[in-house]
């Protein structure tokens, strides 16, 4: 049995498949923490649904450039490989269409054969022989609602919990290769209200103005609709540039000039140094968690048998390091607290590379 608090790699033979929508998204939801673990030893791999092909560039700079007129696909392509490189990942991706973000009922106005019109369990048998093939333990994808509402994330949703779960089962799809179980399966919840409202609330502590106040109204009844449960935070904080870098990398997504990156998201990050995530699925055989308890965990391994047999054991993820020179209370050993009026969930107005 290996020590794996004594290695500097101490999550080597571990793998982490983060699925996402679109190229970006890995940039955005949980970046930090899959430059963690590839740091620290683990496999991490990013399947991509589709390939972006509907995103608007939102950087005038490259607007008019021959490679953003002509081929889009391409480009994009290009910048996720970088991305890719940068976060220090494995990425695959799944060839599906960009279905876009229509002004309606999605149903009648995403393009056909664009991946939301893809039958689910078409488009799971994809995600199925990933699974089987990278074998990883720990999986996260989006909420039932996408995270954010779009189409492609939720539909995102619906397919990586069909897969996981057609994975496991001996004689489904044994053309797709022999039976996998991910042993936890996590929602990103990078964009929860309940962190908006703390930081929100912080800057106004500090005298600050907050972005995030027209934001509050839709918060609180996002989380009247939904209850999100933020079981584990993983501090991250010194992967922030990476995860910033990456999402840079992602350069017709994001104006480099413009608004939420170099200012809210900027205050974010001095005064929020994790990265949460909602379970979901649980085989690890444990005694099932407080779903009233937020923040039980900070380690999205903890619980999980390797392919030795040996259980990860809770306290391997080494503490934050406080980067803030300002002497802001360390936001990642406090908010320990139960679920309930201030529990929310995803703010409306997503800033527009998070989608
Ligand atoms: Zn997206």
């Amino acid at each position: 049995m290996r020590d794996r608090s004594l290695s500097s790699q101490p999550y080597a033979g571990l793998r982490l498949l983060a699925v996402h929508a679109h190229p970006d998204d890995e940039a955005s939801k949980g970046a930090a923490t899959s430059a963690k673990y590839a740091a620290l030893g683990a496999r991490v791999m990013v399947l991509t649904m589709t390939g972006g092909e509907a995103g608007d560039i939102l950087n005038p700079a490259l607007e008019q450039t021959p490679a953003a007129v002509r081929d889009i696909a391409g480009l994009r392509r290009d910048e996720m490989a970088e991305a890719a490189r940068l976060l220090g990942i494995e990425h695959a991706w799944a060839g599906y269409v960009d279905s876009g973000l229509p002004d309606g009922d999605p149903d009648e106005l995403t393009p056909r054969g664009s991946f939301y019109r893809v039958p689910v369990e078409v488009s799971a048998r994809t995600v199925v022989s990933v699974l089987r093939r990278f074998r990883p333990h720990v999986m996260t994808t989006y909420d039932e609602r996408g995270g954010y509402p779009h189409p492609d994330h939720i539909r995102t949703h619906d397919v990586s919990m069909i897969a996981v779960e057609q994975a496991g089962m001996a004689g489904t799809n044994p053309e797709l290769g022999e039976p996998w179980t991910v042993q936890k399966v996590y929602y990103n919840q990078d964009l929860s209200a309940h962190k908006f409202l703390r930081i929100h609330e912080r800057m106004l502590e500090q005298g600050l103005e907050s972005p995030f106040e027209e934001q509050l109204e839709w918060l609180t009844q996002r989380d009247e609709e939904r209850h999100t449960w933020l079981t584990a935070r993983v501090p991250c904080s010194e992967y922030f540039d990476i995860r910033d870098r990456a999402l840079i990398a992602h350069a017709t997504q994001i104006d480099p000039q413009g608004g939420f990156f170099f200012g809210p998201r900027a205050e974010a990050r001095r005064l929020w140094k994790s990265e949460e995530f909602e379970l979901a699925v649980d085989h690890t055989g444990r005694e099932p968690l407080d779903r009233e308890q937020n923040f039980l965990e900070s380690d999205l391994f903890v619980g999980v048998t390797d392919d030795d047999g040996d259980a990860v054991p809770d306290g391997l993820m080494p503490e934050a390091v406080d980067t803030d020179a300002t002497g802001t209370e360390d936001a990642v050993t406090e908010d320990v607290v139960t679920v309930g009026a201030a529990s929310r969930e995803t703010p409306a107005e997503a800033p527009e590379e998070a989608r």
